[in-house]
């Protein structure tokens, strides 16, 4: 077994702390990677703190992860030790479902395997996530990274990249066409950049104006003040797809009446209650609502590599592990520009 650093919280209510555990040695498909940087979702903050139900402790969060692979198991054909690796939300799936068979694991049958908070395929070995040294995968669940992106900007691609990424190339999202984006957050920034790469008209929704000017900077065309009421009116049943990115509850109906008919609004973001639809928001101009989650292996390489064509990365603060608590506080605040990324060689 490998004796592996890491950080954990062991209940809902508990601070992010110094953890030791173990990992398996590479089996003969595994690759071993050295973590050199992990991004802090806003999942890994309603996990640790139970906002979901169902949480176990301790628990490592920590689902974007990257860094050099340290060892290969003798199977192994797509990598070997010195590549840059990266690891997703999940590190398994059963493998036979259509889904899986399609290529679409995070639609897995049999749950796919998260990499952390969650139970590997034996049924009882927990997973831990990526605010850790290294960590052992499956090759085939392992994601190769491009060398000319800055390794610390790459690694919320691995979550809040392919969120986005995924409903805007499901759904044909194309030059043209107008996109809200709502909440500008780790995942929003991504959902601007990338949706504005693709040739599409942006208009951020937000509740802080202060973040007017990165919002341009970022590719949006537009931006609009949310907490105003007023600003939703010149904007209805104008936009052709929503991607909804809020973390906290917030009104559905509000961003639905801004589609035109037949338009689509995409939910990411995961609040800890539900939340009320009207039918008259979607009736009346026969509008679609849809969800969203993650992507697969295949199409979470194809983003990686498209960022990387694109020059595309993350905004990101880097943040010793020891700043964790600090930065989930200020997570909570909207006071993220974008993503804070944890350097793990200060573990
Ligand atoms: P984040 O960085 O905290 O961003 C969330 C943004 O939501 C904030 O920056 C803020 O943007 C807005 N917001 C926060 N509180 C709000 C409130 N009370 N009312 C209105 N707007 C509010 O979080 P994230 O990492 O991007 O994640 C966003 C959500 O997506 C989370 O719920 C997360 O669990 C979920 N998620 C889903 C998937 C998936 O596969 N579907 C994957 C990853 C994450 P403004 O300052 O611009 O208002
Ligand atoms: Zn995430």
């Amino acid at each position: 077994m490998l004796i592996t650093k890491g950080y954990a919280t062991k209940g809902p209510k508990s601070p992010l702390e110094p953890f030791t555990f173990e990992r398996r040695d590479p089996g003969d498909t595994d690759v071993l990677i050295d973590i050199h940087y992990c991004g802090i979702c806003h999942s890994d903050i309603h996990q640790a703190r139970n906002e979901w139900g169902g949480s176990t402790y301790p628990m490592v969060p920590g689902h974007e992860i990257v860094g050099r692979i340290a060892r290969v198991g003798k199977a192994v054909t797509k990598f070997k030790v010195g590549d840059l690796a990266g690891v997703g939300c999940f590190v398994d799936s059963c493998g036979v479902c259509d889904s899986c068979r399609e290529g679409v694991e995070q639609y897995c049958d049999a749950s796919p395997v998260w990499t952390y908070n969650a139970l590997e395929k034996d049924g009882k070995t927990q997973t831990f996530g990526g605010y850790s040294s290294q960590i052992v995968v499956k090759e085939s669940y392992c994601l190769r990274i491009s060398p000319d992106l800055p390794l610390s900007h790459v690694a919320p691609l691995l979550c809040a990249g392919i969120t986005t990424y995924s409903p805007l190339r499901h759904f044909g999202v194309k030059a043209g066409d107008r996109v809200g984006v709502v909440g500008l957050g780790g995942l929003g920034h991504m959902a601007v950049k990338l949706a504005s790469s693709m040739g599409a008209h942006v208009t951020v929704f937000s509740t802080s104006d202060s973040k007017a000017a990165d919002a341009r900077r970022l590719g949006a065309d537009s931006f609009v003040v949310t907490k105003e009421p007023k600003n939703f009116i010149p904007l209805a049943n104008s936009l052709d797809f929503i991607l909804d990115m809020v973390s906290a509850p917030h009104d559905f109906n509000a961003y639905l009446n801004l589609l035109r008919r037949d338009g689509l609004m995409v939910i990411l973001g995961v609040p800890e209650k539900p939340m009320e639809i009207h039918p008259f928001s979607l009736i009346g101009k026969r509008r679609r609502l849809a969800g969203s989650v993650i992507g697969g292996i295949r199409e979470t390489q194809e983003m990686l590599d498209y960022c990387a064509t694109k020059g595309i990365t993350s905004d990101v603060e880097v943040i010793p592990v020891q700043k964790i608590g600090e930065a989930y506080e200020r997570t909570l605040r909207s006071d993220v520009r974008y993503r804070f990324v944890i350097d793990m060689k200060t573990l």
